[in-house]
């Protein structure tokens, strides 16, 4: 814990993909409502990062705080039916603080509601992913929040830290960043501890943090703990946290040029063993793909995507987004992978080029039938 490691900032201020989660603490001036000033202040920072060659994905609490503060409600409410309604108020104001700061840097920004189940289930899962990756390409921003109509778990202990961690997995996010009112991860509880001291640098899955966050430790309860797990979570895909102060100048900007900010944890070598122990342990095998010898070849030594040209039979029954096994033409299996083309679809375009999907099947999901991202050697 704390040794320097300011070659990894320095690699992960440059790294491509970042989602960044504000908290409702911040965005909403401790739920006094709406900090545009603030909220202005970061969606400059994001654009000049973009600019400087990376994407950004915002993950965006404070519906419930800022539904509260529309309504004059004082004290938080108790019942959750009255938070899920506070959060339907708030997330007005709460998307088009965001609209309008992006829109000052001429930029444009979409609205994403999710829930965790959203992600568990794999069409939903490949949906969303789509629609994030699409949203990317055409230079917009995300802006994500959970779902609070149909969802309680980010109002009942989250406050979308979780979602974070989920949202940095859909993006395959290289760094998440979660902006909070406090420096970082600190050894102890500063209100109860004056030696409590700022952690720099610590991998995810070093025990002294996981000590720091579990039932005894120093964040035993709340903030902090939900924010390890997050960065728990987004280690599945190799993604790196910083946990750091939202109102610190420059805090993104600092954080683009590898600067010593907030607390790292590494999530460096921990990623691929756990996107596939997460892929094969979560899902079914649902079907059985024979691919040529050209397609296994790929597959093994370049990492490629699955493409229908190279598939020749097509066994089970199987929807888009479920698990589907490959096997070359001697019966070895290669590899596992999310399929994005049912079993009827599978049927009907394989051998084919990607060009001929259209008039096939009428339609495009994807060009790959087994995307790379999803995709696991065995
Ligand atoms: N998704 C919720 C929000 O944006 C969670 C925060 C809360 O429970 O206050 O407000």
């Amino acid at each position: 814990m704390d040794s320097g490691n300011d070659k990894l900032r320095e690699e992960l201020g440059r790294a491509k993909r970042w989602v960044v989660k504000i908290g409702s603490a911040l965005a909403t001036r401790q739920g006094m409502g709406l900090n545009i000033p603030a909220i202005e202040d970061w969606a400059g920072q994001m654009v000049e990062v973009k600019r400087g060659g990376r994407e950004v994905v915002v993950v965006t609490s404070g519906s419930v705080a800022e539904g509260c503060a529309r309504m004059g409600w004082t004290s938080r409410p108790r019942n959750l039916h009255q938070l899920q309604a506070a959060a339907a108020i708030g997330q007005m104001g709460l998307v088009r603080a965001w609209e309008l700061a992006f829109k000052k840097y001429g930029m444009q920004a979409a609205q994403i509601l999710l829930t965790h189940e959203d992600m568990a289930s794999r069409e939903r899962y490949l949906n969303s992913r789509s629609t994030l990756w699409t949203l990317l390409e055409l230079d917009v921003f995300p802006v994500i929040n959970e779902n609070d109509t149909v969802a309680t778990e980010e109002i009942r202990l989250g406050d979308n830290d979780t979602l974070a961690g989920l949202v940095s997995n859909l993006t395959d996010a290289d760094l998440m960043i979660i902006l909070t009112d406090q420096e970082g991860l600190m050894t102890a509880d500063p209100r109860v501890d004056p030696a409590a001291r700022l952690i720099h640098n610590a991998a995810i899955d070093d025990p002294q943090i996981t000590a720091i966050a579990g039932e005894g430790g120093a964040w035993g309860r709340g903030g902090m703990r939900t924010k390890i797990t997050a960065a728990k979570l987004a280690a599945r895909s190799e993604t790196s946290t910083i946990i750091a102060a939202g109102h610190r100048p420059d805090v993104l900007r600092d954080i683009a040029a590898g600067k010593q900010v907030g607390t790292l944890l590494a999530a460096r070598g921990v990623g691929m063993a756990a996107r596939k122990q997460w892929l094969a342990a979560s899902l079914h095998v649902k079907g059985r793909l024979t691919i040529d010898a050209g397609a296994a070849r790929v597959l093994r030594e370049q990492g490629r995507s699955l493409l229908a040209v190279g598939v020749t039979t097509v066994m089970g029954s199987f929807d888009r987004g479920e698990l589907v096994a490959c096997f070359d033409p001697e019966g070895r299996e290669v590899a596992r992978g999310l399929t994005n083309y049912s079993s009827a679809e599978v049927a009907a375009i394989k051998g084919q080029p990607t060009a001929q999907f259209e008039s096939i099947l009428g339609f495009v999901h994807e060009p790959e039938l087994i995307h790379r991202d999803n995709l696991v050697l065995v």
